[in-house]
């Protein structure tokens, strides 16, 4: 039963998650032993200052020095625990019966303790204390690697008690305020790397030829398309006992800025939907062979173009109007290959990539949506039912869009 579940009758609706306080692993971690709601809310009140990446970048602006990097800190210690207070407090504003879903309860409690770990900091004033910053921000980057999963496990389950519109906008805003904290995170904790890296005598590539903080200037579509699949190959093995074969065709030597973990979760998501389709509706054809899936990619300007091309059979009209909502997956129905059933603990279990199981969550397209559209690019889906989907996506070189971009 979950913790939470025999303090039900005895709390407000709005406290569902306080009652949950102090989360258990910060009773095993702090000496604190009190969730500090006045401070959370102090937070939370705050202001968030939008940075362009452009801005973010002008910290890593050569010659890289102690003075760049105390700024860089400056601006991370302050941002980071106000947009993570206001995470924590959204979290307070959920249905009772969503609140108390174990599955988001636990992303709620590992906000909690992101937020008391970065907020108790003293102000950091030397590069020594600087790369203790550093270790726990990059710690704690860790620990909320997989929120996504585990939150798309808790509103699977809980999808009946919200309504859609209600939703969608919470889970909009919890990835979009999530891009914006792992991107200064990571940037800051990158730049502390690339920072001391420099300091070592003939410390060999300088790391600001291709990286600039977390964003890789020099990233190959073509590579990252092949490491992806080759990964969801494995997963497919693993799932169905048979994986299709892919090919990658176009411009393969072309090259854009952009942050590897963003670009790598698009394409395991588009990759495993096409996949699964192509296994699926080649048993359901009794094929004897998977056909293909084709790859290409193609330049343009100041963005790439990918396309993703199967013959897994397409996407109904009727369903083509569901693929981008949360929670929504044809996997529930297939009895036999549905994990939605499933504990997180198998589901993750069988994660041997990004965003979870090859398929059931239903988070897939609607957040390699979300991730495209958000340093600009677009992700549409073209279906020929009985046939098979054409997935293009296009993404936009984060350096065209430095200076607009606000996160
Ligand atoms: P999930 O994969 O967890 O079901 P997604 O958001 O990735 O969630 O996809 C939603 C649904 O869209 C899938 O369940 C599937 O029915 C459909 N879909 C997505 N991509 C394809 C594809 N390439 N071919 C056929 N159906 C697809
Ligand atoms: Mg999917």
């Amino acid at each position: 039963m979950p913790l939470c579940a025999t303090l039900l009758p005895l709390r407000a609706r709005t406290s569902a998650l306080r009652a949950l306080q102090p989360p258990l692993s910060r009773r095993v971690f702090s000496s604190e032993p009190h969730y500090d709601e006045k401070t959370v809310y102090q937070y939370a009140s705050q202001q968030i200052k939008p940075v362009s990446i452009g801005q973010l970048l002008k910290y890593s602006a050569p010659p890289l020095t102690p003075a760049n990097i105390l700024d860089s800190v400056a601006y991370t210690q302050s941002e980071l625990p106000v947009r993570l207070a206001k995470r924590v407090i959204s979290f307070h504003n959920l249905p009772f019966i969503v609140g108390t879903n174990p599955h988001i309860a636990r992303v709620y409690n590992q906000y909690y303790e992101a937020f008391d770990r970065l907020y108790s900091f003293a102000p950091i004033d030397s590069i020594e204390r600087e790369q203790e910053f550093s270790r726990a921000l990059e710690r704690q980057t860790q620990i909320l690697v997989d929120v996504i999963p585990t939150i798309a496990q808790g509103f699977l389950e809980c999808k009946q008690y919200m309504a859609r519109e209600e939703r969608t906008a919470f889970i909009n805003e919890l990835i979009r305020s999530r891009i914006g904290l792992r991107v200064i995170g990571e940037q800051h904790v990158a730049l502390s790397y690339q920072f001391r890296e420099r300091q070592k005598p003939a410390s060999g590539e300088e790391p600001g030829d291709v990286w600039v903080g977390a964003i890789h200037t020099k990233l190959s579509p073509a590579s990252m398309m092949r490491q992806c699949a080759q990964m969801v190959q494995n997963m497919c093995e693993l799932h169905y006992a048979t994986t299709p074969s892919y090919y990658v065709d176009g411009d393969v030597d072309e090259t854009i800025s952009y942050i590897p973990s963003h670009f790598e979760y698009i394409t395991c998501e588009l990759l495993k939907n096409a996949f699964r389709a192509t296994v699926e509706f080649s048993r359901s054809q009794r094929r004897l062979s998977h056909p293909p899936i084709q790859i290409t990619i193609t330049k343009g300007e100041g963005y790439v173009g990918v396309r993703i091309r199967d013959q897994g059979g397409g996407i109904s009209k009727e369903n083509m109007r569901n693929v981008f909502e949360y929670s929504w997956s044809t996997m529930q129905e297939d009895g036999e290959t549905s994990t939605a059933g499933m504990s997180l603990q198998t589901n993750l279990a069988m994660q041997q990539g990004i965003g979870g199981p090859i398929a059931g969550l239903g988070f897939g397209l609607p957040m390699a949506r979300l991730y495209a559209g958000y340093f600009g690019g677009s992700l549409d889906i073209v279906s020929m039912e009985g046939y098979g989907c054409d997935v293009f996506l296009k993404l936009r070189s984060i350096e065209g869009s430095v200076e607009q971009k606000q996160i």
